[in-house]
């Protein structure tokens, strides 16, 4: 394409809520045949609600709130934002933390009231010897296989509750899905999100692969194990855990309702956050390149 068709392509982007870096990434658009989608923020709102809370036998609810909320304020992720709303609400205000880790891609720890708690998955539990009880792993599967993530509260060395949050899937995710394959391109669903609940947003917007349980330091790899089998890949995230990856892939595309440094990641950032638009970009750069009229 000459630069002129170049820069109208760009042009044409930026009228559509596509902003393009610079023209020349519409060239490295083109060949593109994978799109690695991120799930949290970009298949679906990212917008968390708590929708339950699960005690182990002989535990309060409310102390598990107060304890998780307390502990979540001190993090910026969707789940801790949706656990410390509901626990402020229900209890007015929220005890101090008294230190504060955030063990990115697992959850966080920290001291609250004296007490060592820790809320996110399993496997941070393990990391400090925790073991949940088999009626609140039961309690966490079956929100899982519903489509919620769960999260496991622990504190001073025992697991007492699962928190149930429930995120929804943009209401055009599908259609995006459903137009990739029109495109010959294959999707695929990345997430640091437990397996279950990964297989379930992936067959509700038509996704056969799915990639889960990966650390955010990993998604880098699943993207570049997918170039090294031949293909050329985009990856379309929001977050700050999909920023290597999103440098890494052929084609970075940010969600525009997504943190800064995911922005800074992409070569092309799609205003409304509405993954529609990831095709769109792909179509225009074809359009723009003659592959397609
Ligand atoms: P995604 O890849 O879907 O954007 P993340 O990598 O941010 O997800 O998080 C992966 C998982 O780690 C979450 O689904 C959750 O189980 C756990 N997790 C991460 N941060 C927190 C937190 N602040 N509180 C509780 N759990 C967390
Ligand atoms: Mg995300």
């Amino acid at each position: 394409a000459t630069p002129t068709a170049l820069l109208v392509g760009t042009g044409r982007g930026a009228r559509m809520g596509i902003l393009i870096k610079g023209p020349e990434v519409l060239e490295s658009t083109k060949k593109v045949d994978t799109v690695v989608l991120d799930k949290t923020g970009t298949v679906t709102t990212g917008r968390m609600e708590l929708v339950d809370v699960r005690t182990a036998e002989g535990e309060s609810a409310d102390e598990a709130l107060t304890l998780a909320g307390a502990l979540e304020s001190g993090s910026e992720h969707p789940i801790a934002r949706a656990v410390a709303e509901r626990a402020e609400q229900r209890t007015g205000s929220l005890p101090a933390i008294e230190d504060f880790t955030n063990v990115e891609g697992l959850g966080v720890r920290g001291t609250v009231d004296g007490k060592a708690v820790l809320v996110g998955r399993a496997e941070l539990l393990e990391k400090w010897d925790v073991s949940i009880p088999e009626p609140l792993a039961e309690a966490k599967l079956a929100a899982e296989r519903a489509g919620s993530t769960a999260v496991v509260v622990a504190w001073e060395g025992r697991a007492r509750a699962v928190l149930v949050i429930a995120d929804t899937v943009k209401p055009t995710a599908a259609e995006a899905v459903r137009d990739m394959r029109e495109l010959g391109l294959k999707p695929v669903l990345l997430t640091g999100d437990n397996e279950a609940v990964a297989r379930t947003i992936a067959s509700r917007v038509g996704i056969d692969e799915v990639v889960a349980e990966v650390v955010p330091q990993e998604k880098v790899d699943v993207v570049a194990r997918l170039q090294s089998a031949g293909g050329v890949v985009a990856m379309v995230g929001d977050g700050i855990n999909d920023a290597a990856a999103l440098a890494r892939a052929d084609l970075g595309l940010a969600m525009g309702t997504g943190t800064d440094v995911a922005i800074e990641a992409s070569d092309i950032t799609l205003v409304r956050g509405d993954p529609r638009a990831a095709v769109d970009a792909i179509r225009l750069s074809r359009k723009t390149l003659g592959t397609i009229k």
